[in-house]
Protein backbone atom coordinates (compact mmCIF):
# COMPACT_ATOMS: atom_id res chain seq x y z
CA UNK A 1 0.00 0.00 0.00
CA UNK A 2 1.56 3.84 -1.08
CA UNK A 3 2.42 5.48 2.23
CA UNK A 4 1.77 8.87 0.45
CA UNK A 5 -1.49 10.95 -0.56
CA UNK A 6 -1.29 10.31 -3.86
CA UNK A 7 -2.51 7.78 -6.18
CA UNK A 8 -0.92 4.49 -6.95
CA UNK A 9 0.63 4.29 -9.79
CA UNK A 10 -0.39 1.54 -12.11
CA UNK A 11 0.20 -0.17 -15.37
CA UNK A 12 -1.87 0.97 -18.19
CA UNK A 13 -3.95 -2.12 -17.27
CA UNK A 14 -4.27 -0.88 -14.10
CA UNK A 15 -1.60 -3.12 -12.29
CA UNK A 16 0.04 -1.45 -8.95
CA UNK A 17 3.54 -0.39 -9.83
CA UNK A 18 6.04 -1.17 -7.19
CA UNK A 19 9.23 0.39 -8.22
CA UNK A 20 9.47 3.22 -10.62
CA UNK A 21 13.21 3.75 -10.39
CA UNK A 22 15.07 0.69 -11.06
CA UNK A 23 14.57 -2.12 -13.49
CA UNK A 24 14.00 -6.39 -12.47
CA UNK A 25 17.42 -7.41 -13.30
CA UNK A 26 19.52 -10.38 -12.40
CA UNK A 27 22.01 -9.13 -10.53
CA UNK A 28 22.81 -5.45 -9.88
CA UNK A 29 24.42 -5.31 -12.87
CA UNK A 30 21.85 -7.08 -15.16
CA UNK A 31 21.27 -8.35 -17.80
CA UNK A 32 17.14 -7.18 -17.58
CA UNK A 33 14.12 -9.55 -17.33
CA UNK A 34 11.76 -9.61 -20.18
CA UNK A 35 8.97 -10.19 -17.12
CA UNK A 36 9.46 -6.77 -15.59
CA UNK A 37 6.67 -5.84 -17.89
CA UNK A 38 6.26 -2.04 -16.81
CA UNK A 39 9.98 -1.50 -18.36
CA UNK A 40 8.60 -2.75 -21.34
CA UNK A 41 5.20 -1.01 -21.66
CA UNK A 42 7.14 2.34 -20.90
CA UNK A 43 9.79 1.82 -23.55
CA UNK A 44 6.91 0.85 -26.37
CA UNK A 45 4.71 3.52 -25.21
CA UNK A 46 7.41 6.16 -25.82
CA UNK A 47 8.07 4.70 -29.35
CA UNK A 48 4.39 5.21 -30.25
CA UNK A 49 3.90 8.59 -28.58
CA UNK A 50 3.77 10.58 -32.02
CA UNK A 51 1.56 10.46 -34.82
CA UNK A 52 1.99 11.74 -38.68
CA UNK A 53 1.76 14.79 -38.10
CA UNK A 54 -0.77 17.17 -40.77
CA UNK A 55 1.04 17.57 -44.19
CA UNK A 56 -0.16 21.10 -43.87
CA UNK A 57 -0.63 23.10 -41.18
CA UNK A 58 1.06 20.84 -38.75
CA UNK A 59 1.98 23.69 -36.46
CA UNK A 60 -0.70 25.16 -34.31
CA UNK A 61 -2.02 27.00 -31.44
CA UNK A 62 -5.66 26.24 -30.53
CA UNK A 63 -8.08 27.05 -27.66
CA UNK A 64 -11.58 26.77 -26.43
CA UNK A 65 -14.75 30.00 -26.63
CA UNK A 66 -18.04 30.76 -27.40
CA UNK A 67 -19.72 32.16 -30.35
CA UNK A 68 -22.76 34.82 -29.36
CA UNK A 69 -25.12 36.00 -32.06
CA UNK A 70 -26.94 39.00 -31.59
CA UNK A 71 -28.62 39.91 -34.98
CA UNK A 72 -31.63 38.41 -36.55
CA UNK A 73 -30.51 36.86 -39.95
CA UNK A 74 -33.60 34.37 -40.14
CA UNK A 75 -34.16 35.45 -43.88
CA UNK A 76 -30.86 33.72 -44.69
CA UNK A 77 -30.83 30.80 -43.02
CA UNK A 78 -32.50 28.39 -40.46
CA UNK A 79 -28.83 27.06 -38.57
CA UNK A 80 -29.61 27.48 -34.92
CA UNK A 81 -26.13 28.13 -34.40
CA UNK A 82 -26.97 31.52 -36.39
CA UNK A 83 -30.39 32.75 -34.55
CA UNK A 84 -29.83 35.81 -32.68
CA UNK A 85 -29.53 34.97 -29.07
CA UNK A 86 -27.54 31.82 -29.53
CA UNK A 87 -24.33 31.09 -27.63
CA UNK A 88 -22.45 27.97 -28.80
CA UNK A 89 -19.43 26.50 -27.58
CA UNK A 90 -16.50 25.93 -30.04
CA UNK A 91 -13.03 25.17 -30.31
CA UNK A 92 -10.15 27.46 -32.82
CA UNK A 93 -6.62 25.77 -33.96
CA UNK A 94 -4.85 28.67 -35.19
CA UNK A 95 -1.64 27.77 -37.70
CA UNK A 96 1.09 28.28 -40.22
CA UNK A 97 0.65 26.04 -43.64
CA UNK A 98 4.16 25.23 -44.27
CA UNK A 99 6.67 24.77 -41.50
CA UNK A 100 6.53 21.39 -39.58
CA UNK A 101 5.47 20.91 -36.14
CA UNK A 102 8.49 21.97 -34.79
CA UNK A 103 8.72 25.57 -36.99
CA UNK A 104 9.12 28.76 -35.30
CA UNK A 105 5.88 30.76 -35.34
CA UNK A 106 6.83 33.93 -36.40
CA UNK A 107 7.62 32.76 -40.00
CA UNK A 108 5.91 34.74 -42.87
CA UNK A 109 3.39 32.27 -44.06
CA UNK A 110 -0.60 32.09 -44.77
CA UNK A 111 -2.40 31.19 -41.19
CA UNK A 112 -4.69 28.50 -40.74
CA UNK A 113 -7.68 29.77 -39.07
CA UNK A 114 -10.15 26.71 -37.88
CA UNK A 115 -13.12 27.10 -36.01
CA UNK A 116 -15.25 24.27 -34.76
CA UNK A 117 -18.93 24.87 -32.88
CA UNK A 118 -20.46 22.35 -30.88
CA UNK A 119 -24.25 23.09 -31.88
CA UNK A 120 -27.33 21.39 -31.24
CA UNK A 121 -27.84 20.19 -34.66
CA UNK A 122 -24.29 18.40 -34.58
CA UNK A 123 -20.13 20.22 -35.42
CA UNK A 124 -19.91 22.77 -38.11
CA UNK A 125 -16.69 23.38 -38.97
CA UNK A 126 -15.52 26.36 -40.64
CA UNK A 127 -11.50 26.02 -41.38
CA UNK A 128 -10.55 28.85 -42.97
CA UNK A 129 -7.33 31.13 -43.38
CA UNK A 130 -6.57 34.71 -42.14
CA UNK A 131 -7.02 35.46 -45.70
CA UNK A 132 -9.91 35.73 -47.96
CA UNK A 133 -8.59 34.33 -50.92
CA UNK A 134 -6.15 31.39 -51.95
CA UNK A 135 -3.66 30.71 -54.12
CA UNK A 136 -4.93 28.39 -56.75
CA UNK A 137 -8.93 27.95 -57.73
CA UNK A 138 -8.32 24.10 -58.73
CA UNK A 139 -8.26 21.36 -56.10
CA UNK A 140 -5.88 19.47 -58.61
CA UNK A 141 -3.23 21.81 -58.14
CA UNK A 142 -2.82 21.57 -54.47
CA UNK A 143 -0.33 18.94 -54.40
CA UNK A 144 1.95 20.49 -56.19
CA UNK A 145 1.56 24.08 -54.65
CA UNK A 146 2.20 22.60 -51.30
CA UNK A 147 5.42 21.00 -52.87
CA UNK A 148 6.87 23.99 -53.70
CA UNK A 149 6.28 25.32 -50.19
CA UNK A 150 8.19 21.97 -48.94
CA UNK A 151 11.64 20.71 -48.72
CA UNK A 152 13.70 20.60 -52.10
CA UNK A 153 13.91 16.46 -52.25
CA UNK A 154 17.24 16.67 -52.70
CA UNK A 155 18.76 19.69 -50.42
CA UNK A 156 16.11 19.11 -48.65
CA UNK A 157 15.85 22.87 -48.23
CA UNK A 158 13.03 25.30 -48.70
CA UNK A 159 13.17 26.94 -52.34
CA UNK A 160 12.34 30.15 -53.28
CA UNK A 161 13.13 29.21 -57.05
CA UNK A 162 10.12 26.47 -56.21
CA UNK A 163 7.76 28.90 -54.85
CA UNK A 164 8.27 31.84 -57.78
CA UNK A 165 8.40 29.42 -59.90
CA UNK A 166 5.22 27.83 -59.49
CA UNK A 167 3.40 31.42 -58.25
CA UNK A 168 4.69 33.28 -61.57
CA UNK A 169 2.96 30.34 -64.06
CA UNK A 170 -0.04 30.37 -61.86
CA UNK A 171 -0.85 33.85 -62.25
CA UNK A 172 -4.27 33.37 -60.21
CA UNK A 173 -1.99 33.17 -56.97
CA UNK A 174 -0.64 36.77 -57.98
CA UNK A 175 -3.62 37.79 -55.58
CA UNK A 176 -2.79 35.41 -52.75
CA UNK A 177 0.81 36.24 -52.85
CA UNK A 178 0.39 39.99 -52.48
CA UNK A 179 -1.66 39.72 -48.85
CA UNK A 180 1.65 36.67 -48.00
CA UNK A 181 3.49 39.60 -48.82
CA UNK A 182 2.64 42.60 -47.27
CA UNK A 183 2.04 43.40 -43.55
CA UNK A 184 -0.63 40.68 -43.03
CA UNK A 185 1.41 38.12 -44.27
CA UNK A 186 3.63 37.95 -40.86
CA UNK A 187 0.74 38.46 -37.70
CA UNK A 188 2.24 39.01 -34.41
CA UNK A 189 0.23 36.61 -33.14
CA UNK A 190 -2.88 35.06 -33.78
CA UNK A 191 -5.44 37.31 -31.72
CA UNK A 192 -3.95 40.07 -34.25
CA UNK A 193 -5.47 38.69 -37.24
CA UNK A 194 -8.95 38.26 -39.07
CA UNK A 195 -10.16 34.88 -40.08
CA UNK A 196 -12.38 34.54 -43.67
CA UNK A 197 -14.01 31.51 -44.34
CA UNK A 198 -12.72 31.95 -47.61
CA UNK A 199 -14.57 30.07 -49.78
CA UNK A 200 -18.62 30.56 -50.56
CA UNK A 201 -20.87 28.80 -48.49
CA UNK A 202 -24.73 28.47 -48.90
CA UNK A 203 -27.20 29.77 -46.48
CA UNK A 204 -30.96 27.93 -46.79
CA UNK A 205 -33.39 29.20 -44.69
CA UNK A 206 -37.01 27.79 -43.44
CA UNK A 207 -38.85 28.69 -46.92
CA UNK A 208 -35.98 26.15 -49.14
CA UNK A 209 -34.31 29.32 -50.17
CA UNK A 210 -30.63 29.29 -50.98
CA UNK A 211 -28.23 32.08 -51.03
CA UNK A 212 -24.58 32.44 -51.33
CA UNK A 213 -22.52 33.56 -48.22
CA UNK A 214 -19.03 34.27 -47.21
CA UNK A 215 -18.27 34.33 -43.53
CA UNK A 216 -15.40 36.99 -41.98
CA UNK A 217 -13.88 37.25 -38.33
CA UNK A 218 -12.77 40.69 -37.90
CA UNK A 219 -9.98 41.16 -34.77
CA UNK A 220 -11.08 43.51 -31.84
CA UNK A 221 -7.49 43.26 -31.09
CA UNK A 222 -6.71 45.50 -34.47
CA UNK A 223 -3.88 44.31 -36.57
CA UNK A 224 -0.55 43.78 -35.44
CA UNK A 225 2.51 42.70 -37.69
CA UNK A 226 6.27 42.23 -37.79
CA UNK A 227 8.48 42.94 -40.22
CA UNK A 228 11.21 40.57 -41.29
CA UNK A 229 14.13 42.17 -39.13
CA UNK A 230 11.46 42.06 -36.25
CA UNK A 231 10.42 38.48 -37.03
CA UNK A 232 14.21 36.86 -37.16
CA UNK A 233 14.93 39.11 -33.91
CA UNK A 234 11.97 36.85 -32.23
CA UNK A 235 12.82 33.79 -33.51
CA UNK A 236 16.15 34.27 -31.93
CA UNK A 237 15.03 34.68 -28.47
CA UNK A 238 11.70 31.98 -29.00
CA UNK A 239 10.46 30.07 -31.56
CA UNK A 240 6.89 29.45 -29.77
CA UNK A 241 5.69 33.00 -29.77
CA UNK A 242 2.63 32.51 -30.91
CA UNK A 243 1.64 29.77 -28.11
CA UNK A 244 3.54 31.91 -25.55
CA UNK A 245 1.12 34.91 -26.80
CA UNK A 246 -2.33 33.07 -26.90
CA UNK A 247 -1.86 30.61 -24.22
CA UNK A 248 -0.42 33.61 -21.99
CA UNK A 249 -3.82 36.23 -22.76
CA UNK A 250 -6.33 33.28 -21.65
CA UNK A 251 -4.44 32.30 -18.53
CA UNK A 252 -4.11 35.73 -17.83
CA UNK A 253 -7.68 36.53 -18.18
CA UNK A 254 -7.77 38.91 -21.73
CA UNK A 255 -9.84 36.98 -23.65
CA UNK A 256 -9.43 37.88 -27.29
CA UNK A 257 -12.60 38.39 -29.57
CA UNK A 258 -13.41 38.83 -33.36
CA UNK A 259 -16.66 39.83 -34.81
CA UNK A 260 -18.24 38.23 -37.01
CA UNK A 261 -19.60 39.17 -40.46
CA UNK A 262 -21.44 37.72 -43.21
CA UNK A 263 -21.45 38.74 -46.95
CA UNK A 264 -24.66 37.47 -48.84
CA UNK A 265 -25.15 37.20 -52.37
CA UNK A 266 -28.72 35.72 -53.94
CA UNK A 267 -28.41 33.36 -56.60
CA UNK A 268 -30.08 35.54 -59.14
CA UNK A 269 -26.82 38.00 -58.31
CA UNK A 270 -24.47 35.53 -58.93
CA UNK A 271 -25.50 34.74 -62.66
CA UNK A 272 -24.49 38.84 -62.68
CA UNK A 273 -20.87 39.25 -61.43
CA UNK A 274 -18.06 40.02 -63.61
CA UNK A 275 -15.76 37.46 -61.18
CA UNK A 276 -16.84 34.08 -60.55
CA UNK A 277 -18.07 34.31 -57.33
CA UNK A 278 -16.80 30.77 -56.45
CA UNK A 279 -13.25 31.36 -57.13
CA UNK A 280 -11.37 31.13 -54.34
CA UNK A 281 -8.86 33.72 -55.77
CA UNK A 282 -12.14 36.27 -55.41
CA UNK A 283 -13.16 38.72 -52.88
CA UNK A 284 -16.29 39.80 -52.75
CA UNK A 285 -16.26 43.12 -53.12
CA UNK A 286 -17.43 45.11 -49.72
CA UNK A 287 -19.20 47.71 -51.72
CA UNK A 288 -21.22 45.59 -53.54
CA UNK A 289 -21.63 42.95 -51.19
CA UNK A 290 -21.52 44.88 -47.81
CA UNK A 291 -20.50 42.79 -44.84
CA UNK A 292 -23.32 42.05 -42.54
CA UNK A 293 -22.13 42.08 -38.81
CA UNK A 294 -24.05 38.77 -37.08
CA UNK A 295 -22.40 38.62 -33.54
CA UNK A 296 -18.77 37.87 -32.28
CA UNK A 297 -16.53 34.75 -30.45
CA UNK A 298 -14.61 35.31 -27.73
CA UNK A 299 -11.43 32.86 -26.65
CA UNK A 300 -11.60 32.11 -23.34
CA UNK A 301 -10.22 28.44 -22.22
CA UNK A 302 -6.91 26.76 -22.66
CA UNK A 303 -6.95 22.80 -23.45
CA UNK A 304 -5.58 20.73 -20.83
CA UNK A 305 -3.97 18.81 -23.18
CA UNK A 306 -1.97 20.04 -25.57
CA UNK A 307 -2.08 17.08 -27.59
CA UNK A 308 -5.12 15.21 -27.06
CA UNK A 309 -7.28 18.50 -27.74
CA UNK A 310 -4.83 20.95 -30.07
CA UNK A 311 -2.97 18.31 -31.96
CA UNK A 312 -5.73 15.72 -32.59
CA UNK A 313 -8.67 18.16 -33.03
CA UNK A 314 -9.76 17.54 -37.01
CA UNK A 315 -11.36 19.99 -38.64
CA UNK A 316 -13.13 19.31 -41.89
CA UNK A 317 -15.36 21.20 -44.10
CA UNK A 318 -17.58 18.66 -44.97
CA UNK A 319 -19.16 19.09 -41.19
CA UNK A 320 -22.06 21.17 -42.11
CA UNK A 321 -25.35 21.53 -39.93
CA UNK A 322 -29.31 22.07 -41.86
CA UNK A 323 -29.18 26.08 -43.30
CA UNK A 324 -25.69 26.25 -43.92
CA UNK A 325 -24.05 23.85 -47.17
CA UNK A 326 -21.37 23.78 -49.76
CA UNK A 327 -21.36 26.01 -52.92
CA UNK A 328 -19.67 25.25 -56.50
CA UNK A 329 -16.52 26.19 -55.22
CA UNK A 330 -14.34 23.42 -56.55
CA UNK A 331 -11.65 24.60 -53.91
CA UNK A 332 -14.00 23.51 -51.66
CA UNK A 333 -15.35 20.28 -53.23
CA UNK A 334 -11.66 19.07 -53.24
CA UNK A 335 -11.42 20.34 -49.44
CA UNK A 336 -14.91 18.12 -48.52
CA UNK A 337 -13.02 15.41 -49.44
CA UNK A 338 -9.26 15.69 -48.99
CA UNK A 339 -10.08 16.88 -45.16
CA UNK A 340 -11.81 14.17 -43.40
CA UNK A 341 -9.72 11.57 -45.35
CA UNK A 342 -6.34 13.16 -44.12
CA UNK A 343 -7.58 12.91 -40.21
CA UNK A 344 -9.16 8.94 -40.88
CA UNK A 345 -5.18 8.36 -42.03
CA UNK A 346 -3.65 10.48 -39.19
CA UNK A 347 -6.09 9.68 -35.99
CA UNK A 348 -7.85 6.54 -37.48
CA UNK A 349 -10.93 5.58 -38.53
CA UNK A 350 -13.39 6.61 -35.55
CA UNK A 351 -11.57 9.70 -34.97
CA UNK A 352 -14.89 12.15 -34.64
CA UNK A 353 -15.83 10.14 -31.47
CA UNK A 354 -12.35 11.42 -29.63
CA UNK A 355 -13.78 14.10 -26.62
CA UNK A 356 -12.51 17.16 -28.81
CA UNK A 357 -14.07 16.27 -31.77
CA UNK A 358 -17.01 14.25 -30.55
CA UNK A 359 -20.27 16.40 -30.92
CA UNK A 360 -22.17 17.49 -28.15
CA UNK A 361 -25.79 15.96 -29.61
CA UNK A 362 -26.87 12.79 -29.62
CA UNK A 363 -25.03 10.77 -32.53
CA UNK A 364 -26.71 7.90 -34.01
CA UNK A 365 -24.91 6.25 -37.34
CA UNK A 366 -24.38 2.51 -38.70
CA UNK A 367 -20.86 2.95 -39.17
CA UNK A 368 -19.55 -0.39 -37.18
CA UNK A 369 -15.62 -1.58 -36.03
CA UNK A 370 -11.78 -0.52 -37.04
CA UNK A 371 -9.09 0.50 -34.93
CA UNK A 372 -9.90 2.07 -31.28
CA UNK A 373 -13.95 1.20 -31.74
CA UNK A 374 -14.40 2.58 -28.12
CA UNK A 375 -17.43 3.92 -28.20
CA UNK A 376 -20.94 2.14 -27.87
CA UNK A 377 -22.91 1.57 -30.69
CA UNK A 378 -26.27 3.82 -30.67
CA UNK A 379 -28.58 2.97 -32.63
CA UNK A 380 -31.39 2.82 -30.32
CA UNK A 381 -31.51 -0.76 -29.57
CA UNK A 382 -28.86 -3.40 -30.00
CA UNK A 383 -30.85 -5.68 -32.52
CA UNK A 384 -30.84 -2.27 -34.44
CA UNK A 385 -27.33 -2.35 -36.09
CA UNK A 386 -28.31 -1.95 -40.01
CA UNK A 387 -31.03 0.21 -42.03
CA UNK A 388 -33.53 0.18 -42.59
CA UNK A 389 -34.54 -1.83 -39.23
CA UNK A 390 -37.94 -3.21 -37.83
CA UNK A 391 -36.07 -2.45 -33.89
CA UNK A 392 -36.77 1.25 -33.25
CA UNK A 393 -33.18 1.85 -34.75
CA UNK A 394 -31.86 5.67 -35.99
CA UNK A 395 -33.75 6.85 -39.35
CA UNK A 396 -33.09 9.08 -41.90
CA UNK A 397 -35.31 13.02 -41.95
CA UNK A 398 -36.22 13.68 -44.96
CA UNK A 399 -37.38 17.35 -43.26
CA UNK A 400 -33.39 18.22 -43.21
CA UNK A 401 -32.80 17.71 -47.07
CA UNK A 402 -32.17 20.43 -48.68
CA UNK A 403 -33.46 22.10 -51.75
CA UNK A 404 -32.58 20.86 -55.00
CA UNK A 405 -29.65 22.16 -56.64
CA UNK A 406 -29.85 22.78 -60.54
CA UNK A 407 -26.33 21.96 -61.84
CA UNK A 408 -25.91 22.07 -65.70
CA UNK A 409 -23.28 21.62 -67.87
CA UNK A 410 -21.00 19.00 -69.91
CA UNK A 411 -18.74 17.58 -67.98
CA UNK A 412 -15.46 18.55 -69.34
CA UNK A 413 -11.94 19.78 -68.20
CA UNK A 414 -12.44 23.56 -68.32
CA UNK A 415 -9.18 25.67 -68.47
CA UNK A 416 -9.82 27.43 -65.19
CA UNK A 417 -7.43 30.23 -66.59
CA UNK A 418 -9.09 31.00 -69.71
CA UNK A 419 -11.69 34.44 -69.27
CA UNK A 420 -10.50 34.72 -65.99
CA UNK A 421 -8.87 38.34 -64.52
CA UNK A 422 -6.60 37.47 -61.93
CA UNK A 423 -5.00 41.09 -61.66
CA UNK A 424 -7.82 43.72 -61.09
CA UNK A 425 -8.24 42.22 -57.63
CA UNK A 426 -4.56 41.84 -56.54
CA UNK A 427 -4.09 45.69 -58.46
CA UNK A 428 -7.21 47.02 -55.77
CA UNK A 429 -6.01 45.42 -52.88
CA UNK A 430 -2.18 47.03 -53.41
CA UNK A 431 -3.47 50.61 -53.90
CA UNK A 432 -5.73 50.22 -50.81
CA UNK A 433 -1.53 50.11 -49.49
CA UNK A 434 0.04 53.77 -48.13
CA UNK A 435 3.43 54.22 -49.02
CA UNK A 436 5.00 52.71 -46.44
CA UNK A 437 2.92 49.58 -46.75
CA UNK A 438 3.68 49.15 -50.42
CA UNK A 439 7.49 49.33 -49.69
CA UNK A 440 7.75 46.89 -47.07
CA UNK A 441 5.97 44.89 -49.70
CA UNK A 442 8.10 45.39 -52.29
CA UNK A 443 11.17 44.61 -49.57
CA UNK A 444 9.77 41.36 -48.57
CA UNK A 445 9.21 40.10 -52.14
CA UNK A 446 12.37 41.58 -53.04
CA UNK A 447 13.47 38.91 -49.82
CA UNK A 448 11.85 36.17 -50.70
CA UNK A 449 13.08 36.32 -54.18
CA UNK A 450 16.79 35.69 -53.28
CA UNK A 451 18.61 33.09 -55.73
CA UNK A 452 15.92 32.93 -57.65
CA UNK A 453 17.13 32.75 -61.44
CA UNK A 454 16.18 36.24 -63.50
CA UNK A 455 13.83 34.11 -65.62
CA UNK A 456 11.87 33.36 -63.24
CA UNK A 457 11.65 36.97 -61.67
CA UNK A 458 11.31 38.83 -65.18
CA UNK A 459 8.25 36.06 -65.53
CA UNK A 460 6.49 37.43 -62.17
CA UNK A 461 7.47 40.92 -62.63
CA UNK A 462 5.40 40.65 -65.82
CA UNK A 463 2.29 39.68 -63.42
CA UNK A 464 3.22 42.79 -61.32
CA UNK A 465 3.08 45.19 -64.07
CA UNK A 466 -0.14 44.00 -65.13
CA UNK A 467 -1.57 44.35 -61.42
CA UNK A 468 0.06 48.11 -61.03
CA UNK A 469 2.75 49.25 -63.14
CA UNK A 470 4.08 51.18 -59.76
CA UNK A 471 3.54 47.50 -58.19
CA UNK A 472 6.23 46.11 -60.40
CA UNK A 473 8.41 49.70 -60.37
CA UNK A 474 8.53 49.24 -56.64
CA UNK A 475 10.19 45.01 -56.35
CA UNK A 476 12.43 45.79 -59.27
CA UNK A 477 13.68 48.97 -57.70
CA UNK A 478 13.99 46.81 -53.82
CA UNK A 479 15.40 43.87 -56.37
CA UNK A 480 18.02 46.04 -57.40
CA UNK A 481 18.53 47.82 -53.89
CA UNK A 482 19.25 44.61 -52.95
CA UNK A 483 21.55 43.61 -54.66
CA UNK A 484 23.82 46.53 -54.61
CA UNK A 485 23.55 45.61 -50.79
CA UNK A 486 24.61 42.39 -50.88
CA UNK A 487 27.56 43.38 -53.21
CA UNK A 488 28.44 46.16 -50.46
CA UNK A 489 28.31 43.68 -48.16
CA UNK A 490 30.83 41.32 -49.99
CA UNK A 491 33.13 44.15 -50.78
P1 LIG B 1 -12.87 47.91 -49.83
O1 LIG B 1 -12.04 49.13 -49.81
O2 LIG B 1 -14.30 48.05 -49.63
O3 LIG B 1 -12.37 46.87 -48.73
C1 LIG B 1 -11.10 46.92 -48.37
C2 LIG B 1 -10.86 45.81 -47.42
O4 LIG B 1 -9.53 45.45 -47.63
C3 LIG B 1 -10.92 46.23 -45.98
O5 LIG B 1 -12.19 46.15 -45.48
C4 LIG B 1 -9.99 45.26 -45.36
O6 LIG B 1 -10.63 44.03 -45.13
C5 LIG B 1 -9.01 44.98 -46.44
N1 LIG B 1 -7.74 45.61 -46.20
C6 LIG B 1 -7.50 46.88 -45.86
N2 LIG B 1 -6.19 47.04 -45.69
C7 LIG B 1 -5.61 45.87 -45.95
C8 LIG B 1 -4.29 45.41 -45.92
N3 LIG B 1 -3.29 46.21 -45.60
N4 LIG B 1 -4.05 44.15 -46.25
C9 LIG B 1 -5.05 43.33 -46.59
N5 LIG B 1 -6.33 43.70 -46.61
C10 LIG B 1 -6.60 44.97 -46.28
O7 LIG B 1 -12.50 47.20 -51.15
P2 LIG B 1 -12.89 45.80 -51.75
O8 LIG B 1 -13.87 45.04 -50.96
O9 LIG B 1 -13.21 46.06 -53.16
O10 LIG B 1 -11.52 45.06 -51.66
C11 LIG B 1 -10.33 45.62 -52.19
C12 LIG B 1 -9.25 44.68 -51.91
O11 LIG B 1 -9.18 44.51 -50.50
C13 LIG B 1 -9.52 43.29 -52.48
O12 LIG B 1 -9.04 43.15 -53.76
C14 LIG B 1 -8.86 42.41 -51.50
O13 LIG B 1 -7.54 42.18 -51.89
C15 LIG B 1 -8.85 43.19 -50.19
N6 LIG B 1 -9.77 42.60 -49.24
C16 LIG B 1 -11.11 42.53 -49.54
C17 LIG B 1 -11.94 41.83 -48.72
C18 LIG B 1 -13.35 41.61 -49.10
O14 LIG B 1 -13.96 40.68 -48.59
N7 LIG B 1 -13.91 42.42 -49.97
C19 LIG B 1 -11.46 41.21 -47.47
C20 LIG B 1 -10.06 41.43 -47.21
C21 LIG B 1 -9.27 42.06 -48.11
P3 LIG B 1 -11.01 43.53 -43.70
O15 LIG B 1 -12.14 44.46 -43.33
O16 LIG B 1 -11.40 42.13 -43.93
O17 LIG B 1 -9.83 43.72 -42.83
Amino acid sequence: MSKSKCPVMTTSAGNPVADNQNSLTAGARGPALMQDVHLIEKLAHQNRERIPERVVHAKGWGAYGTLKITEDISKYTKAKVLQKGAETPMIIRFSTVAGEQGAADAERDVRGFAMKFYTEEGNWDLVGNNTPVFFIRDPLKFPDFIRTQKRHPKTNLRSNTAMWDFWSLSPESLHQVTILMSDRGLPQAPMYMNGYGSHTYSFINEQGERHWVKFHFKTQQGHKFHTNAEANEIIGNTRESYQEALFGTIEEGNYPKWTMQVQVMSEAEAEKTSYDPFDLTKVWPHGEFPPITIGEFELNRNAENYFAEIEQVAFSPSNFVPGIGPSPDKMLQGRIFSYADAHRYRLGTHYEALPVNAPKCPVHHYHKDGAMRFFEPKTGNVDAYYEPNSFGGAEQAPEYAEPALALSGDADRYNHREGNDDYTQAGDLFRLFDDEQKQRLFSNIAAAMCGVPDFIVERQLGHFEKADPAYAEGVKAAIDARAKEMLAAAE
